[in-house]
């Protein structure tokens, strides 16, 4: 059966280079969009079309939905692959591809919308029996509602955005003093990042984990877990380093919340790749945080101990095929790691844009680099500083740190400043290396006290 014909990919970097490599295999041409000032990009020389859709200014080329759709119709592409960001959790766009007879690879516009209202989205999971963290039943409106709330789960409480992304929107409430303050500023910042101020409550868990799970369900009934990810290492709640499988995780940790992501993507009536991003507590308690209804950053490190190429699922999937595994067939063999090359000052993290210098990326056994970049390459200080991702696949955890150090050396960058050098401190941290990190291990490490204290000390049991 063929697939699609051709394929438009709605996004730019590394993500529209990895679907240009599925599309590739599975014998489908691709069309690459571009921005005015992306006439170089990798992205566009790898496609077999490219449209230029408008100025570098996001409204008005990769969030042009009326230019994207354009740009299916003139090259006669019968389905868009939205890759992360962007448009992949905008309903209005899913819902135009329809209208204008293009498929979406991705849910249904019904599921990104509850998936995009986290404050439903906690609702929906709570009735039908996924644990959440404690917190609002739905938004709250007003400060004195959000201070009764917090006083009746206890500080310190987290007020997140409803429509938030990106570890953006959030407010950490330490008392009750601090309430109405954070309340306002949480509001104002949601109201400016995502155009809405709708606030919910959840009580502000410490030190915690960030294990997410990828699922892929074909809307045929056929639900599927390819197990967790651990995303604890994070900068001001963004990842910065994700593994597969988790360090923290035994057979039985797996089965339980692997069964919890199955429940939720069954609540959402999900079709196609999508991810349940959990808050493990040190007791191993697990609660629901939210759903991401697209392809992850991190899908590569699922990817390497499954052998399950998710972005050809996800196409395969919106070609309207069931599923071609089922879950006793999911064997994970090894363990992968993933470090974030953002161009970026690795002590500050303030982007560094500019023109790349030199270029040469790691090879060899067990290394994956999924990457725009090249040499003589300008990084654009418009988009995402992340420019690389570098994986690794080996036997165990152990042998993946060494083989991601071994990497690491080889990854020469040149003409900008990367994180390159950030990776290989916390590769040698001794917390690191024990698996014993929690989300706020590199604020520790800042301020030079990791390890010392807090650490998330949960054995596998
Ligand atoms: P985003 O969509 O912006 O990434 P998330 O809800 O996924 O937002 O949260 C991002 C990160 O913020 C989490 O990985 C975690 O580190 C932290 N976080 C979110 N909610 C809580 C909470 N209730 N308690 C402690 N940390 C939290």
């Amino acid at each position: 059966m063929k697939l699609f014909k051709k394929i438009l990919i709605a996004n730019r970097g590394e993500i529209a280079i990895r679907i240009i490599r599925a599309c590739r295999e599975l014998d489908i041409k691709t069309v690459a969009i571009f921005s005015d000032i992306e006439r170089d990009a990798m992205h566009v020389r790898l496609a077999d079309e490219s449209i230029c859709i408008g100025p570098a200014v996001l409204s008005s080329s990769y969030l042009n939905i009326p230019a994207i759709l354009s740009a299916a119709e003139v090259t006669d592409a019968e389905a868009i692959h939205p890759g992360y960001g962007f448009l992949s959790e905008n309903p209005q766009f899913a819902e135009a591809c329809a209208t204008s007879g293009i498929t979406f690879i991705g849910p249904s516009t019904e599921t990104i919308k509850s998936g995009g209202d986290k404050s439903k989205a906690r609702q929906i999971m709570k009735r039908k029996g996924v644990p959440v963290v404690p917190g609002s039943d739905g938004p709250v409106v007003t400060e004195e509602a959000a201070t009764k709330i917090a006083k009746k789960i206890g500080f310190p409480v987290i007020f997140k955005a409803s429509s938030g992304g990106g570890g953006r929107g959030m407010r950490i409430v330490h008392d009750e003093g601090g309430a109405a303050n954070a309340f306002h500023m949480a509001q104002r910042e949601a109201l400016a990042a995502f155009g809405n101020s709708e606030l919910y409550v959840e009580k502000y868990l410490n030190p915690i984990r960030h294990i997410e799970v990828q699922i892929i369900a074909d809307g045929k009934g056929n639900v599927v877990h390819l197990g967790e990810r651990d995303c604890s290492v994070q900068r001001r709640h963004q990842k910065l380093i994700e593994e597969a499988p988790s360090p923290m995780a035994t057979e039985k940790f797996r089965k339980r919340i692997g069964e919890l992501a199955v429940k939720a993507a069954k609540a959402m009536k999900y079709k196609n790749a999508g991810t349940i991003e959990f808050i493990v507590d040190q007791d191993q308690n697990v609660y629901f945080m939210e759903i991401n209804t697209r392809v992850q950053v991190e899908h590569p490190v699922t990817e390497e101990i499954t052998g399950v190429d998710i972005i050809k699922e996800q196409i395969k999937i919106a070609a309207g095929l069931p599923l071609s595994f089922k879950q006793n067939e999911i064997k994970i063999a090894g363990h992968s790691i993933e470090c974030r090359i953002n161009a970026e000052d690795p002590e500050k993290f303030i982007p560094c844009p500019g023109k790349i210098t030199f270029f040469h990326q790691p090879g060899g056994p067990g290394i994956r680099v999924d990457t725009a970049a090249y040499n003589g390459w300008v990084v654009p200080s418009q988009y995402d500083s992340m420019i690389a991702k570098l994986i690794v696949h080996a036997k165990n955890r152990e042998e993946a740190i060494i083989r991601m150090k071994r990497a690491l050396d080889e990854f020469i960058i040149e003409g900008i400043k990367t994180t390159i050098s950030f990776h290989k401190k916390v590769l040698n941290h001794p917390d690191f290396v024990k698996g014993s990190v929690n989300t706020s291990f590199i604020e520790r490490l800042a301020s030079g006290d990791a390890g010392s204290s807090g650490s998330n000390d949960d054995k596998p049991s």
